[in-house]
C-alpha cells in the first residue's frame, strides 16, 4: 500500500529499524511514519532520504539522522496540545515530526537563521499541510519572545552553554533538550521546576553543527 507521499515502505522499514535499535514508543514511530522525510531533502539526496544519517541541505548544514530525531522526540516527552521551540530549524523535517506529536491544538515555533533553508521549510511544510508550524527566521539562541512561554523547548545545534534567554522562555514544569559542547558534545535534557529551579541530566555523547548567535558560537 502507498500513501499520496509516496515511498512508505522505505519509511515503514526505517521505522522498523528505529524500533528494534532504539526501542521507540509507538507514538513517535508513528509520527515518523507520516512524515516523508524525501520531501525535505535536495533532490540529489532523495534516493538517501531513509537511511540512518544526517544528509546535506545545503548552506554547510544537515537535516539530522532520523535516529536523533526519535531520540529528543522520546527525551522531549511531547504531549497534544504542548507549545513547541526548535532552535535550528534546517529543513523543517524534525518540526514535521514534532507537529505530528503536538497535533492540531498544539505549535512547533521553529527558528533558523539562515533565510534561504527557513524559505525552503517553509515551502516544504505548507505543501504538506503543517498549518501548526509557524517559522521565523532569526537567531533562535534568542529564543522566540513572541510566541513564549514553551512547553518545551529544543536545540538542533551545539550551543558552549545552555542560553539564558532559552531558560527564561521555558515554562516552569517544562523540558528543553540541547547538545551543549564544541570538539565534544554532550546531549542535556533540562527540566525546570515550579520553583524555576534546573536540573540537568546527561544522556550521552552526540555530533550536531555549531549554535551561531549571541548566546551561540560567534564566528
Ligand atoms: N532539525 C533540522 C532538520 O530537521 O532539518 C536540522 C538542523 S541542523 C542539524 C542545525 C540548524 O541550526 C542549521 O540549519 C543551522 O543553520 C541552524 N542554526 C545554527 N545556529 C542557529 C541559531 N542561532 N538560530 C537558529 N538556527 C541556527
Amino acid at each position: 500500500m502507498e500513501d499520496k507521499f509516496g515511498r512508505l515502505e522505505e519509511r515503514k522499514r526505517m521505522v522498523e529499524r528505529l524500533k528494534e535499535e532504539l526501542n521507540i514508543s509507538d507514538r513517535v514511530a508513528r509520527a515518523m511514519l507520516k512524515v516523508p522525510r524525501h520531501l525535505f531533502v535536495p533532490p540529489q539526496y532523495s534516493s538517501e532520504a531513509y537511511f540512518d544519517y544526517p544528509l546535506p541541505i545545503g548552506r554547510g548544514q544537515t537535516i539530522s539522522a532520523p535516529h536523533m530525531v526519535a531520540i529528543m522526540c522520546e527525551l522531549l516527552d511531547l504531549k497534544p496540545g504542548h507549545n513547541v521551540l526548535e532552535v535550528g530549524g534546517g529543513s523543517g523535517y524534525h518540526a514535521a515530526v514534532v507537529a505530528e506529536l503536538v497535533g492540531k491544538d498544539g505549535r512547533v515555533v521553529m527558528v533558523e537563521r539562515i533565510p534561504e533553508l527557513a524559505e525552503r521549510a517553509e515551502k516544504t511544510l505548507r505543501e504538506l499541510g503543517y498549518d501548526n508550524v509557524i517559522v521565523v527566521v532569526g537567531d533562535g539562541s534568542e529564543g522566540c519572545e513572541e510566541f513564549a512561554p514553551y512547553d518545551r523547548i529544543y536545540v538542533t545545534a551545539a550551543a558552549p552553554s545552555i542560553p539564558e534567554p532559552l531558560v527564561e522562555q521555558l515554562k516552569p514544569g517544562g523540558k528543553m533538550v540541547i547538545p551543549i559542547g564544541d570538539a565534544i558534545q554532550e546531549l542535556y535534557v533540562v527540566e525546570k521546576d515550579w520553583s524555576g529551579e534546573l536540573r540537568k541530566k546527561r544522556w550521552g555523547s552526540v555530533r550536531f553543527v555549531p549554535l551561531v548567535g549571541k548566546h551561540g558560537f560567534r564566528f
